[in-house]
């Protein structure tokens, strides 16, 4: 079958290191418009803004979204209504109901929305899953720590309302435990530490039912630590660097220590999701962030600056 034409929206950091990457390489999609105010990508046609891309290439049957989520849904909504697949980086959008009514137009449209959550790919999740499945859980922890600098230089809408600061990486340790855990949990309590000059956190701690806790923090230099160690009545089992790495009983067992790619793995499951005329829009990740943003307690903490 003759690959799809996709359309990349925001050509920013995401988009420059993972998808067009992961887009060369597809055998089943080709880069055949962007849309960026200021970002290009050699030898693909570019468009600054939606509205005409939409108009002027009617080809272009999905729409893949690498923008921030805050102004993403307006894109999300004028592809959908002009027919077209769309999917979403992390996390999916601003607000849980904007996703529902997403959802809600697709499926009005007939295509598919695909909520990606890139970590969920990562090479040891799934093996953890399947290991956890009949076991009895007593209590698991997450280390989410990493240098915000590193990770989004300069990038002041992570401090902004919508930004959701720390959770913006956190959310991918959520998006884990969500898909490994047998059973759901919910959140209990949470911490929350607020720059005096910023909108979001910067670090959070939170505890969930089932002896669930996490710790994630954006002021770690050096290394990241992206971790989820499990207790269970049959011993440990942890997946390290962000679900690539997989020990049972405290012996690697599965993937490496390092990041691999995932984005060749979203772009091959929304053409599976494309073929089987279906959706994958699954919130409960977000539900704990939004969760942690009412129940949490507020605490004011030193000035960031990038
Ligand atoms: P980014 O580089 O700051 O933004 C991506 C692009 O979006 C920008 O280059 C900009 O392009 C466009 N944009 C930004 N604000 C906009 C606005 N208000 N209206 C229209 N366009 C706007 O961000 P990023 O790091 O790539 O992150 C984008 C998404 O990917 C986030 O949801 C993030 O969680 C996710 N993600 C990021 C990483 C990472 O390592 N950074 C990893 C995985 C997933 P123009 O100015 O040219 O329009």
């Amino acid at each position: 079958m003759a690959a799809m034409k996709v359309a990349l929206v925001g050509i920013g950091k995401i988009a420059v290191d993972q998808h067009v990457p992961a887009l060369a390489a597809s055998p089943d999609w080709t880069l055949a418009a962007t849309v960026s105010r200021s970002g290009t990508v050699d030898g693909v046609e570019a468009f600054t803004d939606i509205a005409t891309m939409l108009a002027a290439r009617p080809d272009i049957g999905m729409v893949s979204l690498a923008l921030p989520p805050v102004p993403r849904f307006a894109y999300a909504e004028a592809a959908l209504r002009a027919g077209r697949h769309v999917m979403l980086e992390k996390p999916p959008g601003a607000t849980l109901a904007e996703i529902h009514a997403l959802q809600a137009l697709a499926d009005r449209q007939g295509v598919t929305l695909y909520a990606t959550w890139h970590s969920r790919i990562a090479h040891a999740v799934a093996p953890a899953k399947a290991w956890l499945a009949d076991k009895t859980i007593t209590r698991a922890h997450i280390t989410w720590r990493e240098d915000v600098r590193k990770w989004h230089p300069g990038q002041d809408w992570v401090f902004e309302p919508g930004g959701m600061g720390v959770f913006d990486p956190g959310i991918n340790a959520l998006s884990i435990l969500t898909e490994i855990l047998p059973a759901p949990v919910h959140l209990r309590s949470a911490e929350l530490e607020f720059p005096e000059n910023r909108q979001t956190p910067i670090a959070a701690r939170l505890a969930f039912s089932g002896h669930v806790t996490a710790d994630f923090d954006w002021r770690q230099t050096g290394p990241q630590t992206w971790d989820i160690e499990v207790e269970t009545t049959e011993g440990p089992m942890a997946l390290r660097m962000g679900g690539n790495l997989l020990e049972i009983g405290g012996q690697p067992s599965l993937g490496a220590n390092t990041i691999m790619d995932e984005y060749p793995a979203l772009y091959a499951r929304m053409a599976e999701l494309v073929a089987a005329g279906r959706s994958e829009v699954d919130l409960s990740p977000m539900i704990h962030v939004a969760d942690a943003m009412t129940l949490g307690k507020r605490i004011t903490t030193d000035a960031f600056h990038f």
